[in-house]
């Protein structure tokens, strides 16, 4: 189930559509637990169709279902969150979970750092799919988060900005296929 949210993660950031709704996630400036529960309602019900179709392939129990969720939403708030971990703790947690500092990469304004760390909880994926970044280029008190055509408040902050976001035209930064992984 994990290995699917991080594929689904992925595709809503290459299909352009998708991305639009995913946007509203990275839209925000700042993160905080908050942000780990920021996420537009269409990107919501997508995702529950994509989970209900998995648990049904899967064939999954109950019990383990509602496991899942319950520890995947405690990993997204954690790893949101705007807490500081020892550096050295951090290098041996991320070997198995996606830490606040792995994650703060994918909210990079530069798309090159946003196209990596997909995970939400175990972090063998980005490890396994050649997606994993371990720090961002400016260091974590000097990268911006965000969406760099995306920074004005109404938009960013506002319920009505938020919801209206996805409908929006703006264009997406390139890709720079030549960076290589930190
Ligand atoms: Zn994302
Ligand atoms: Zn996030």
């Amino acid at each position: 189930m994990d290995g699917i949210i991080w594929f689904q993660h992925k595709l809503f950031h290459r299909i352009p559509v998708l991305w639009r709704l995913h946007a509203v996630h990275h839209a925000d400036r700042d993160l905080d637990v908050s942000s780990g529960a920021r996420f537009h309602p269409i990107e919501i019900l997508l995702s529950m169709v994509i989970k209900v179709a998995a648990i049904a392939l899967l064939g999954a129990p109950a019990v383990a279902v509602i496991l899942f969720e319950v520890i995947l939403s405690g990993m997204a708030l954690f790893n949101h969150s705007n807490v500081a971990i020892p550096l050295s703790l951090d290098r041996w947690l991320r070997l198995l979970v996606v830490t606040p500092d792995m994650h703060r990469v994918h909210h990079s304004v530069h798309r090159y750092e946003s196209d990596s760390n997909y995970g939400f909880n175990l972090a063998i994926w980005d490890r396994l799919f050649n997606t994993y970044r371990a720090q961002p280029e400016g260091g974590h008190d000097g990268m911006t988060i965000g969406i760099k055509s995306h920074r004005d408040e109404k938009q960013v902050i506002w319920l009505t900005g938020l919801l209206t976001l996805p409908f929006h035209l703006f264009s997406r930064q390139p890709k720079k296929k030549t960076e290589k992984h930190i």
